[in-house]
């Protein structure tokens, strides 16, 4: 790897599509290992944004190289659905294992969004019906069928001709009035907003499925009541309308179990995954029983590169790795060790304001301290910061409010230390700035 490409860094806006760029964080790299980025200025950088990518098991985890390595010397890529491997073969077994309910044939695809394109057309074919309902701050992708469920900025969405969806509120959890339990009015709302929906926007029996992300991604790191989840299936079946997770940002031990969806104790019809599966190698899968997959007429739905039998090696050794290091009981013991600690840091900085988490998916709302709004300038000037101190932390939330803690599911408590030192070192630089101490 050449070591000075500070020129093509120097050119970066011109060459790659501004669209795809993200203003902060942005840190070219030579190498990764485990919880740790490389930069190509010689520093080491503690990666807490491994939930976007996603290397679930650390980067370049010893035994996803070597499957990746073995894989390619013996197979390239044939037209999929044409030529089979046993990679591909392997991994539908493993996963069926471990997903929830009867959740066990699978279309292969390249990315999250493909993922939620087959769930949305499976959903379809199967019920003949053409609408989709899914959740204001929902986010399922930018290509455009998963853009018409997406909700989470309106950016994303200019020129979509609507193609057919609905939104309902995702679960309000901090607007509960006095005096009411938060558990029991997002249940209520949520009966009313589906009552609404049918009476006055579209019947149930125009709607095909319902899809929800089980804990809200990029809409900031919403975690509903269980109760709530459970409704959500029990007016599927209410209104015979079939129910989609999009589990592709909380899939493969995220939550700290395989999937939500185990976690909340609520199985889907349909499930989109991606992300994690395969450790940074494009691979997703729509998930359903094969019942339901058998009635998605054959040869109707296809991807030149689905189930590229690399990636899926790739997501076997994936699936090694994350039993063999146990790393569904890490994720949950070290996502609580995070959280305790994040809320002592809490009482500290005025500019912190919720913390929500469930497993290693942890968001931290940042805050203006006189008004208690959303602070997105300080959201960034606190990432820019943790980033020069050397701790990479990602942005989210409908209104850039989130920063999002989500590292490797490896990672120690050593190394939560070590990442939240530089946080803390981080805030207290920007609430200085801001005369913002507390006493
Ligand atoms: N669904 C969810 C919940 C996501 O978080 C994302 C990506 N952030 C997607 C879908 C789209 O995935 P991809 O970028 O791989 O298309």
């Amino acid at each position: 790897m050449g070591k000075d490409w500070s020129h093509l860094v120097d050119n970066m806006s011109n060459r790659l599509a501004p669209s795809m760029a993200k203003d902060h964080p942005n840190l070219p790299v030579v190498k990764e290992e485990g919880c740790y980025y490389y930069g190509v200025d010689g520093k080491k950088y503690l990666d807490f944004t491994s939930g976007i990518a996603t290397t679930n098991v650390g980067h370049r985890h010893p035994k996803v190289v070597e499957a990746i390595k073995e894989g390619a010397d013996e197979l390239g890529h044939g037209p999929s659905g044409v030529i089979i491997y046993e990679s591909i073969l392997k991994l539908a077994d493993r996963l069926a294992d471990i997903m929830p309910g009867e959740l066990d044939c699978f279309f292969f695809g390249n990315s999250g969004s493909e993922a939620i394109e087959g769930a949305i057309k499976l959903a379809k074919h199967v019920t003949e019906r053409p609408y989709i309902v899914s959740f204001i701050g929902g986010f399922h992708g930018r290509s455009m069928g998963a853009l018409s469920v997406t909700s989470s900025k309106s950016k994303y969405r200019k020129f979509l001709h609507p193609t057919g969806s609905y939104q309902v509120p995702y679960a309000q959890v901090d607007e509960s009035p006095q005096g009411v339990e938060p558990e029991q009015y997002v249940v209520e709302q949520l009966e009313k907003d589906f009552e609404r929906l049918f009476a006055h926007q579209v019947t149930p029996d125009e709607v095909a499925a319902v899809l929800v992300e089980p804990v809200l991604g990029e809409g900031g790191y919403i975690v509903p009541p269980k109760a709530w989840l459970q409704k959500v299936r029990e007016l599927c079946d209410q209104y015979n309308i079939l129910l989609i997770f999009d589990e592709v940002q909380t899939g493969f031990g995220r939550t700290g179990e395989w999937f939500a969806s185990q976690t909340f104790g609520v199985t889907p019809d349909i499930m989109a995954i991606a992300k994690g599966i395969a450790n940074g190698m494009p691979l997703s899968a729509t998930v359903a029983s094969n019942e339901l997959m058998k009635q998605w007429p054959l040869g109707s739905h296809a991807t030149t590169f689905g189930g590229n039998p690399i990636a899926c090696s790739a997501a076997n050794a994936v699936l090694d790795v994350m039993e063999e290091e146990n790393l569904l009981a890490n994720t949950r013991e070290v996502g609580a060790y995070a959280t305790e600690k994040l809320k002592d840091l809490k009482d500290k900085h005025p500019v912190i304001g919720r913390v929500r988490s469930v497993g290693l998916m942890i968001g931290i709302e940042i805050i203006d301290p006189k008004t208690g709004l959303p602070n997105s300038e300080g959201l960034f000037k606190v990432l820019d910061t943790a980033l020069e101190n050397g701790v990479l932390f990602y942005f989210g939330g409908n209104q850039t409010e989130i920063i999002r803690m989500i590292p490797p599911l490896t990672v120690t408590k050593e190394q939560i230390d070590e990442g939240l030192r530089m946080f803390d070192e981080a805030l207290t630089s920007y609430e200085e700035e801001i005369g913002a101490v507390n006493e």
